[in-house]
């Protein structure tokens, strides 16, 4: 697989500060495909620096100019859509039917909303005797995780772009090939030097010095609410601005008016896609007593139709911890109904597609974010108790109600603490806001809330 040996800082390809690199390795045969280089507290340095002296004449450019940029960008991810999902296989290991449409079909459609936010969005307002400006934030540092190695990484760079602000990424170590290539597009896109920065690297390593870095204003965090507390930590001593995209574990409540065959078949649908390591996704599905069983049933055939179909997960680390999940499940008393701890295959880390019955809230696997294909059935008497156990853990970032009518799933919605909820099977929205309530996170990505994370207001009286 292409890779580059350097760092894209100020416009071009430069060498690294150090000599230690990063292995790339393809989850579904165990190859290394690639190294790129392990980037150090120098590289994020300079890439800061160059982030910082570009920032005036971007925050100065017209608006109308940024989202031409941002167009452009969006059309060569277009031109070159085949190779990054290809590359997306590769190094994440997601089928590539799943890369082409989801990986990097929705940043498409994500680049293509901030390229018509930017020179549309009101920069500029009244409030009594005053007009508010809406100025950049500055110099950005974005950390991504590997789940959706695009989308992740658009989802901060377009809406950064179109404020004015600049930006220094360091994506996961898993999958730098994809933000390598969105680097290229980034160049290909006519973006100005310094305006984009990509350092590729270890997170305790360059992750932490960018979070640090006194030239940095706003840290946009996504991945694991551990490190997100750290980070939150650290922009908190610094009086700077963080937003944190954290972990989930989302309830798919199945009220007894709804389509049970349909809602079940949906919510295994979502929990199994990208090998359930989606922060999204509905890993908690709660069914009422008296359905229980047949929905038990239809889920774990569900799951076992999943079977080939599923890719592996990311990697030996995520193998080894989602399976390690799986047999607590056990340990604690719930009963697998289909799937287990066991590889089903030689090689590659793959995990079968999973379900657990008899899965009381307390569990381990109901309250921690195992992000494999491992999904939770557990029964309810009443609606309160539904609304009990589905707000009843640390997080709340998303969910899902289906009833016979959707005005009865959006009276049980309102009462959900969760940033997200899809009524009836309703389409993954990219305008919508999308962030947590609680442990889930601070802030809101994708369309204009997305970008107002990126704006500060000046206010002028007369
Ligand atoms: P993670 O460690 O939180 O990684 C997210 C990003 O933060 C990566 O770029 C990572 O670099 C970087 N990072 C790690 N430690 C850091 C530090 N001390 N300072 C600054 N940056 C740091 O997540 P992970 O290890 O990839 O996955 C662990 C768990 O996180 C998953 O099992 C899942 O539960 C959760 N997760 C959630 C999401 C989400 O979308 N909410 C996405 C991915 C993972 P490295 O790549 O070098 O570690
Ligand atoms: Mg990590």
């Amino acid at each position: 697989m292409k890779a580059h040996d350097g760092m894209y800082i100020d416009g071009a390809w430069r060498p690294a500060a150090g000599a230690d690199t990063i292995a790339v390795v393809n989850p579904a045969d165990e190859q290394v495909i690639a190294h790129v280089p392990a980037g150090s507290v120098e590289d994020v340095d300079a890439a800061v620096r160059a982030a910082r002296a570009a920032l005036p004449g971007w925050a100065a450019t017209p608006p109308a100019d940024r989202a031409a940029r941002i167009a452009a960008l969006r059309d060569v991810l277009v031109a070159r859509k085949d190779e990054i999902a290809e590359t997306v296989t590769a190094e994440l290991g997601s089928p590539l039917p799943f890369s082409q449409k989801v990986q990097v079909g929705l940043p498409i459609a994500v680049a293509g909303s901030y390229a018509e936010l930017a020179a549309t969005h009101p920069f500029e307002g009244r409030a009594g005797n005053s007009t508010v400006y809406h100025e950049p934030v500055g110099v950005v540092g974005a950390i991504t995780p590997w789940n959706y190695p695009l989308h992740q990484i658009v989802a901060k760079v377009a809406p950064a772009l179109a404020a004015g602000c600049t930006v220094v990424l360091k994506p996961a170590e898993d999958t730098p090939l994809t933000a390598q290539l969105f680097a290229e597009a980034v160049h290909e896109a006519g973006v100005p030097a310094g305006v984009f920065n990509l350092v590729t690297g270890l997170g305790p390593v360059a992750g932490q010095a960018l979070a640090e870095h006194e030239g940095v204003d706003l840290v946009s965090f996504t991945g694991s609410t551990a490190v997100g507390r750290q980070i939150g930590a650290t922009a908190g001593a610094a009086v700077k601005k963080v937003a944190l995209e954290l972990g989930g574990k989302s309830a798919n409540v199945i009220l007894p008016s709804a389509d049970l065959a349909k809602a079940v078949n949906i919510g295994v649908a979502n929990v199994m896609s990208n090998s359930g390591q989606t922060c999204s996704a509905w890993t908690r599905m709660l069914v009422h007593r008296e359905q229980y069983d047949e929905a038990v049933e239809l889920a774990a055939a569900a799951a076992e139709k999943y079977g080939d179909r599923i890719g592996p997960v990311a990697s030996a680390k995520q193998q080894a911890r989602v399976r390690g999940y799986i047999e607590k499940g056990v340990a604690e008393g719930a009963r697998l109904v289909a799937g287990g701890p066991e590889s089903p295959r030689e090689q590659g880390y793959f995990v079968s597609p999973t379900v657990f019955a008899d899965v009381r809230p307390e569990m381990t696997i109901a309250q921690e974010e195992i992000f494999g294909p491992v999904l939770s059935v557990i029964p309810y008497e009443d609606e309160d108790e539904a609304v009990r156990i589905a707000n009843g853990t640390v997080y709340g970032l998303a969910g899902a109600v289906w009833a016979g009518e959707d005005t009865e799933a959006v009276a049980f919605a309102r009462r959900l603490d969760t940033g997200q909820v899809d009524i009836n099977g309703g389409r993954f929205n990219p305008l919508a806001p999308f962030g947590g309530y609680k442990q889930s996170g601070v802030g809101r990505e994708l369309g204009a809330h997305g970008l107002s994370e990126y704006l500060q207001t000046k206010s002028l009286q007369f």
